[in-house]
């Protein structure tokens, strides 16, 4: 890239690097930063030919990086209903959407959506396929749980999974079912896959459009890096990473993005095969696309009641549920750890986050390595000692602090305030000196980082509880996780997380410095401009 060297002035720049906390004027060139420092120093460096963006005073911090959400699955929600709680209160609602939706699709084509809560659907239900069929218009109908744990569709789109009574539940789902053993249209965990498969899957280019949509949107929240936490579907994950490559080569992308292959690609359970990182996007890898750890799950969702717990749920029957047996987890972790992969498991129950662990350091034990950064995402539940044994083991702790003040009234009602505030327990983690990494998992919620640093500085539920006080943390301290914290955990942090000579010129100009204002005012702070490579992304 040879875009022409650009001076940023006149800025409160909050480098985040230890050495040198503060800057006041940037200077970036083939997408690096060159110069950093007070103003007269750094414009001394500049040509007469640099172009000159003057901040006005204006806070800038290091460019947000999404280290764990969805970028292909965000992009086409774009284009489905949005049944989310902001659009749908009940289930009437939802039905008045998808009737709508209906009649503009063509014949034949599924109708898609996503978002709906039933923790929080006046109904306190998923919708079935009795509530969607009045409204769908012949055609098969999808709708995901804001988790992406769990589906409801109507009976058409079963009639298309050859889902029926006799279906028998798959290891790791649920088919809900009403007193005559019928499907009733709601699939959980595993069992999603069924209807999901049936659902043709988008063609490269409109995939790739979606993935340019999907960074243009979040370039517009202050993101400059993200990670893909689960790239692939189906049996084989090329037409996904094709999708990224064409998106990468578009010319058109706003934001760096490494992408997460699923296990199943890299070390298939029931198997003894691995496949080498190198192998992945070999020869494609540039700047603004790469491959990070592997992902794979470990349990469910808190709000389907789905994650793996020691103890019970407090308003259903039930812990939870593990994806796999132990020995299959255990394969899989230490086939992808000898293979050389950074690995992200998903586990939010404490009983997840401990066989996780124990995954982790029986690998370990076996085959030693520095710095390899295994990761658990969520890590929502856990004590004091599954903490520490995540200190003693260099895992990193991929959190969502935006879920408190999305899906946090849930939290309390399935696990107890006692045990909600527990959850993602970041002063634990503070005191142990465990490297913490913020992201959203969007489109699970709408995930703009600033909102997720003000859910991290206040832990206000939607209702207004605040859960665990003694887990708030500084807007700065937030700001940290949500860059260098994500940096860390993707290996990036040569490259990205602090502001720094020789970094990538990649920052958030704000309106505001959310360091320097009360948490009351936080939600009055916008992104104003994003930089990524020393080229605006988004404003100016
Ligand atoms: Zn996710």
């Amino acid at each position: 890239m040879n875009e022409p060297a650009t001076l940023f002035v006149n800025g409160n720049i909050l480098t985040l690097d230890r050495f040198a906390p503060h800057a006041e004027a940037l200077l970036a060139r083939d997408g690096r930063i060159v110069a950093l420092g007070p103003g007269s120093e750094t414009e001394s460096q500049a040509s007469p030919a640099t172009r000159r963006i003057d901040l006005g005073g204006r806070t800038v911090v290091p460019g947000f990086n999404d280290c764990h959400c969805h970028i292909l699955g965000f992009g086409l929600t774009l284009d489905q209903i949005d049944v989310g709680t902001d659009a749908a209160r009940n289930i009437g609602d939802i039905q008045h959407l998808v009737e709508q939706r209906a009649r503009q699709t063509a014949e034949g084509a599924w109708v898609l959506g996503r978002g709906y809560d039933q923790n929080v659907l006046q109904e306190g239900r998923h919708p079935t396929c009795n509530d969607l069929d009045g409204s769908s218009h012949g055609h098969p109908v999808l709708l995901w749980h804001t988790s992406g744990h769990a589906l409801s569709c109507n009976s058409s789109a079963l009639e298309l999974a050859v889902v029926h009574a006799g279906t028998s539940t798959p290891p790791g789902g649920d088919i809900e079912r009403d007193e005559h053993g019928e499907p009733t249209g709601v699939l959980k965990e595993s069992a999603t896959d069924l209807v999901f498969n049936v659902v043709p899957p988008p063609a490269a280019e409109q995939g790739a459009e979606a993935i340019i949509r999907a960074m243009k949107v979040m370039a517009s929240q202050g993101i400059t890096s993200a990670s893909d936490a689960s790239t692939g579907t189906g049996s084989s994950i090329d037409p996904e990473l094709d999708m990224y490559h064409r998106a990468a080569t578009s010319g058109r992308l706003r934001g760096r993005i490494t992408v997460m292959p699923q296990i199943r690609y890299v070390a298939p359970p029931d198997t003894e095969q691995i496949r080498e990182p190198r192998s992945f996007l070999s020869g494609q890898e540039t700047e603004w696309l790469r491959v990070g750890p592997t992902k794979l799950f470990s349990d469910g969702a808190l709000t389907t009641r789905t994650a793996a717990l020691r103890e019970p749920y407090t308003d259903t029957a039930g812990d939870g549920l593990m994806m796999w047996e132990t020995p299959t987890l255990d394969s899989m972790i230490r086939r992808a750890h000898q293979g050389g992969w950074q690995i992200a498991t998903h586990a939010i129950g404490d009983r997840a986050v401990e066989i996780v662990l124990d995954c982790y350091a029986r690998a370990l034990r076996e085959t030693p390595r520095r710095d390899h950064r295994h990761r658990i995402e969520h890590c929502m539940l856990l004590d004091r000692e599954l903490a520490a044994r995540i200190q003693q083991l260099g895992i990193v702790p991929v959190l969502q602090p935006g879920f408190v003040s999305r899906l946090g009234d849930a939290y309390v009602t399935g696990l107890g305030m006692e045990r909600a505030s527990q959850l993602m327990p970041v002063a634990l983690f503070d005191q142990l000196n465990i490297t913490v990494a913020f992201s959203s998992d969007r489109p699970v919620i709408p995930g703009a980082p600033l909102d997720g640093i003000r859910a991290a500085v206040q832990r206000l539920t939607p209702a207004g509880a605040t859960l665990g006080r003694e887990h708030c943390v500084s807007a700065l301290e937030a700001i940290r996780h949500y860059t260098m914290g994500s940096a860390y955990a993707t290996h990036a942090d040569s490259e990205v997380g602090a502001l720094r000579r020789g970094s990538f010129a990649d920052f958030t100009v704000l309106s505001d410095n959310p360091a320097g204002i009360p948490a009351g005012e936080l939600a009055g702070v916008r992104v104003e401009m994003t930089v990524a490579g020393g080229v605006e992304t988004y404003g100016e």
